[in-house]
């Protein structure tokens, strides 16, 4: 069986395809063309997030069986065209969880005391004790917008912040909710009314597209936080951005964007604002496991063939 590897993924998890007989090649970085021209041979692909496996590509898949995302998200597939042609799409669900998790904490925390405002104030200079007047988190109300698994991981954080954690996830049972401290709200304009940091663990899909935008932001409470790790196109970046210049909102961070990388975005500019290149899941420990889990998944999927 041969398996092409089109983004990068750890050591331990190609090595144990090739113990385990498969033929493996690496060609990460790939344009277009060339993944349709290299993709015929192969019986499996595995990619992350950079690899957008559209339909004209699966139509070029000859020999094609599997895809795997390494990691969850699996909005850079087209999953109807790869059913189509019998191709089955596995994600490696749980591997970057804690991984996401903590970087939300790192985005709140970096965020509320203006972390990297004042290392590089510092690193200019400057000493500006006076400058920087944060807020903590501490008995603040975080609404959690799907509590899923990393949405859960994000809730028992921050219950060891002592942070009061509402959540709103209609697909998922509240009891649920409950038995990891978190507390149901009914609706979504109740959280986004009641929440003092509003965090997003929810996929991108049609319904949940520009799920923020101005009208749901207007009805935050004033000052409020808001923290993207989810995907991109779930926030209206241009509504957000208006927001973060009119004071509607206190601050926002943002792992993922409507475009990635989000060249000539006006968020850029703002001091209010904390971004990351969609390094959410990119610790050493998450990169085992996506690399070790890609794997196991390739092996199970072609033992029951
Ligand atoms: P999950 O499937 O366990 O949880 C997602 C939850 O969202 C589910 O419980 C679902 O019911 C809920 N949901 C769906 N639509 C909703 C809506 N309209 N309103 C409220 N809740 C809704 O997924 P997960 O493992 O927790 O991952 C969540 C998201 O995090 C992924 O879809 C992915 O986009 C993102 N992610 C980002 C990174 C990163 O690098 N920043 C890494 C991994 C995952």
């Amino acid at each position: 069986m041969k398996v092409l590897i089109c983004d990068p993924i750890a050591e331990d998890g190609i090595n144990m395809l090739r113990n385990n007989r498969f033929e493996v090649d690496i060609k990460t970085g790939m344009e277009k063309e060339e993944l349709k021209n290299t993709i015929k041979n192969y019986d499996a692909i595995v990619v992350r997030s950079a690899t957008k496996v559209t339909s004209d590509v699966i139509e070029c898949a000859e020999n094609l069986k599997l895809i795997v995302r390494g990691g969850v998200g699996i909005d850079n597939i087209d999953v109807n065209a790869a059913k189509e042609k019998n191709i089955t799409v596995l994600n490696t669900p749980t591997a970057s969880t804690v991984s996401v998790a903590e970087h939300t904490f790192a985005l709140l925390l970096s965020l509320v005391r203006s972390i990297s405002l004042a290392d590089k104030g510092l690193k200019e200079g400057k000493w500006e004790k006076k400058k920087f007047k944060g807020t903590e988190l501490y008995n603040k109300t975080l609404g959690l917008i799907g509590t899923g698994r990393i949405g859960l991981a994000v809730a028992k954080r921050a219950i060891g912040f002592e942070m009061k954690v509402i959540g709103y996830d209609p697909y998922l049972d509240p009891n649920i909710m409950v038995d990891n401290g978190i507390n149901p709200v009914d609706n979504l304009d109740e959280l986004l009314l009641k929440a003092d940091i509003i965090s997003l663990h929810i996929p991108l899909t049609e319904d949940t597209k520009h799920l923020i935008n101005a009208e749901k932001i207007q009805k935050m409470k004033d000052g409020a936080i808001l923290i993207n790790c989810a995907r991109g196109g779930v926030v209206d970046e241009k509504a957000l951005y208006q927001a973060l210049i009119s004071g509607k909102l206190a601050g926002a961070a943002l792992d993922v964007f409507e475009q990635e990388p989000p060249e000539n975005s006006p968020l850029l500019k703002l001091d209010n604002v904390i971004l990351t290149p969609h390094i959410g899941a990119a610790t050493k420990e998450a990169q085992k496991r996506v690399g070790i889990e890609s794997a196991k998944t390739i092996i199970q999927f072609f033992e029951k063939k």
